[in-house]
């Protein structure tokens, strides 16, 4: 199968990932192989090809928003058939026993596995993955639609509920990518107000678009105190900002897996039980309830199509902020 492979991480302006050919994936007992139709392009997958992030697996096939159709099952494979539509996110496999995974926080568990990072992932035209960690897509989603649920969506969904936003309160978003664009429809689908903050022209005029009720700089005090906010860009520069917005008590959500240092800063700042918490990965429950939830406000996703051996481009203007929302590849087509 071809596939675009990392072996060594550099700059993404060198093109790290190469085009090859390689050997066919085989499901293993209660594995089930996809035809991956498309697959979303991650703000990780970055930091994965430039190497950020340590490497558990080289050479590496990144990827982590899979949307495919599943062509072969291995054996003791129940519930998914052949022919089914599934998607594979960033949360690939998790023990099930230690103690993170037994009180719910499976996306903490200390074996946990992810998808195109120490396991090949969906930048190839084959994926495979254990059938209880595959999720059905929802029908009224097209594929390359579906893909950026699967990480932007899922990540901002968790921020969202951890952020404890709720209808009648009012939710900041820092920065504007591919996950604020998506939890904005979410806060608005139930009732709370969106406060956007992002430098980018192009960005302030989709989250007008799509319904927040202010749009501004990150050093701007919004109307009136905020709740709750998400960062969502990885700028520690911001929290002081996003901590000034916030009213007593409130939460301040930190969506990113890297984040530059955070400025020295007041305790007037935290004190009044301002809360800042973080979000790492997803467990499977926050992608079933987000993938219903995406499909009843119905969620729109704004993507912008590259093919397969354009994933450097695709990552380029990842990096440069080039993509509007939402980067997807586009694999086979039906
Ligand atoms: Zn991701
Ligand atoms: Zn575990």
């Amino acid at each position: 199968m071809r596939a675009m492979v990392l072996e060594r991480p550099s700059e993404v302006s060198t093109s790290p990932l190469k085009l090859q050919e390689v050997t066919l994936p085989l499901p293993r007992a209660g594995e089930v192989r996809l035809q991956v139709r498309c697959c979303g392009v991650c703000h990780t997958d970055l930091h994965i090809a430039e190497g950020d992030l340590a490497l558990p697996k080289l050479p590496l096939i990144p990827g982590h928003q899979i949307v495919g159709i599943v062509d072969a099952v291995g054996g003791d494979v129940r519930v998914i058939k052949d022919g089914d539509r599934v998607g594979i996110p960033w949360l690939y496999s998790a023990d099930g026993t230690c103690d993170y995974c037994r009180h719910g926080f499976e996306n903490l568990c200390e074996q946990a596995r992810f998808t195109g990072f120490h396991v090949d992932g969906g930048y190839a035209e084959y994926a495979v993955v254990r059938e209880d960690f595959a999720h059905c897509i929802p029908k009224n989603f097209a594929d390359e639609n579906a893909a950026p649920l699967l990480c932007a969506g899922v990540i901002g969904y968790r921020s969202y509920r951890l952020s404890g936003a709720k209808a009648d309160s009012r939710l900041g978003l820092y920065g504007f990518g591919a996950s604020a664009h998506l939890v904005l429809q979410l806060a608005r689908h139930e009732g709370c107000e969106a406060y956007v903050f992002t430098r980018s022209q192009a960005h302030r005029e989709l989250a007008k678009r799509l319904g927040a009720v202010w749009v501004g700089a990150a050093e701007d005090l919004p109307p009136k105190a905020l709740d709750s906010s998400i960062i969502f860009a990885p700028a520690g520069s911001l929290i002081p900002h996003a901590l000034r917005a916030l009213r007593k008590g409130g939460i301040l959500t930190l969506a990113g897996v890297t984040m530059s240092p955070i400025p020295q800063m007041a305790y007037s700042l935290v004190y009044e039980e301002r809360q800042i918490r973080s979000v790492a990965n997803s467990t499977r429950q926050d992608v079933r309830e987000f993938l219903d939830l995406a499909a009843e406000v119905p969620i729109r996703t704004e993507v912008q199509v590259f093919d397969l051996e354009q994933a450097n481009s695709a990552l380029q203007a990842l990096k440069k902020s080039e993509i509007k929302a939402a980067a997807v590849l586009q694999i086979t087509q039906v």
